[in-house]
């Protein structure tokens, strides 16, 4: 293996190169990964959590920004080149045309260790895309794990963006030092596993969405008392008492499904 130590870390593009082979492998044993996978992983960086996904057998995808590690990763894994196990990307995931290589919903797994700026427009791409993986193994902010998880049991405008498409877990928690450069903050390896739209059968995702961002709107208000701004034409106290959400319910107080009955009475 070459040495990579020469390339220094850019922070520009998120760079914190995972060091700890637990923390590797634990992505691998939550994603499930095998022999009869198709893997696309972002940032594959210097090719940590690559190496880690071949071994399992698994045909990667990989996506790479920086063009300083293109060369580096196509030497090291030369050989899974060659047999067509592994094939590098060189270019930005926001703007990868999933259909035009050949993705289809549901029949990869996406795994990554990915820069922390781009996470929320990762979760948009890949859950409310129209080719969604079959799971998603992502290393995140410790603090985002907690939240989308609902740790304190208060859910948010991202917890419920998440759980819409699938179900979420907190695989483990991996600290700053596990990295090089160590980050500023503790991260968590996230698998949101049963990805699917099901949940978007009997409510449209645009009306999802505008209802709980409007639910969400002003922290401090209750939740009817923001309802009211674009959904007042509705008795929303009647439609309250019919689901048996209590007046001074909070947005953060509703569960996924609480949400979706009250979007079915909404005009
Ligand atoms: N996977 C490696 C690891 O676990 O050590 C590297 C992880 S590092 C946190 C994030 C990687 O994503 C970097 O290699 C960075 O260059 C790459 N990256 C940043 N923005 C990207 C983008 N928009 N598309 C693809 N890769 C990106």
């Amino acid at each position: 293996m070459q040495n990579t130590n020469h390339i220094s870390a850019k922070k520009s593009l998120g760079q914190n190169f995972l060091k700890s082979k637990t923390a590797l492998l634990a992505m691998i044993k939550a994603g499930e990964i095998n022999s009869n996978d198709r893997v696309l992983e972002i940032g594959p960086g210097q090719g940590a959590l690559t190496e880690k996904i071949l071994e399992t057998g698994a045909k990667v995808i990989a996506v790479e920004k920086d063009d300083r590690l293109i060369d580096l990763l196509n030497e090291k894994f030369a050989s899974e080149i060659k047999n067509s196990q592994f094939s590098l990307i060189h270019g930005d995931i926001l703007e990868l045309n999933l259909e035009k290589l050949g993705f289809k919903t549901v029949d990869y797994k996406l795994i990554a260790n990915i820069p922390y700026y781009i996470t929320g427009l990762i979760f948009r791409k890949f859950l409310s895309g129209s080719i969604q993986p079959k799971k998603l193994v992502i290393m995140v902010q410790k603090e985002i794990a907690d939240r989308i998880i609902a740790r304190d049991l208060k859910e948010s405008l991202l917890s419920l963006s998440v759980k819409a498409y699938g179900t979420a877990k907190k695989v483990m928690k991996v600290e700053k030092e596990n990295f090089s450069p160590a980050p500023k903050v503790d991260s968590a390896i996230l698998l949101v596993d049963n990805i699917s739209k099901d949940f978007f059968k009997e409510i449209s995702e645009e009306k999802f969405f505008e209802v709980i961002k409007t639910g969400f709107a002003h922290k401090r208000k209750m939740l009817i008392a923001n309802l009211k701004e674009k959904f007042g034409k509705n008795d929303l106290q009647k439609i309250f008492q019919e689901l048996k959400i209590p007046e001074k319910a909070r947005s953060e107080d509703l569960k996924l499904e609480d949400w979706k009955e009250l979007i079915k009475k909404l005009i």
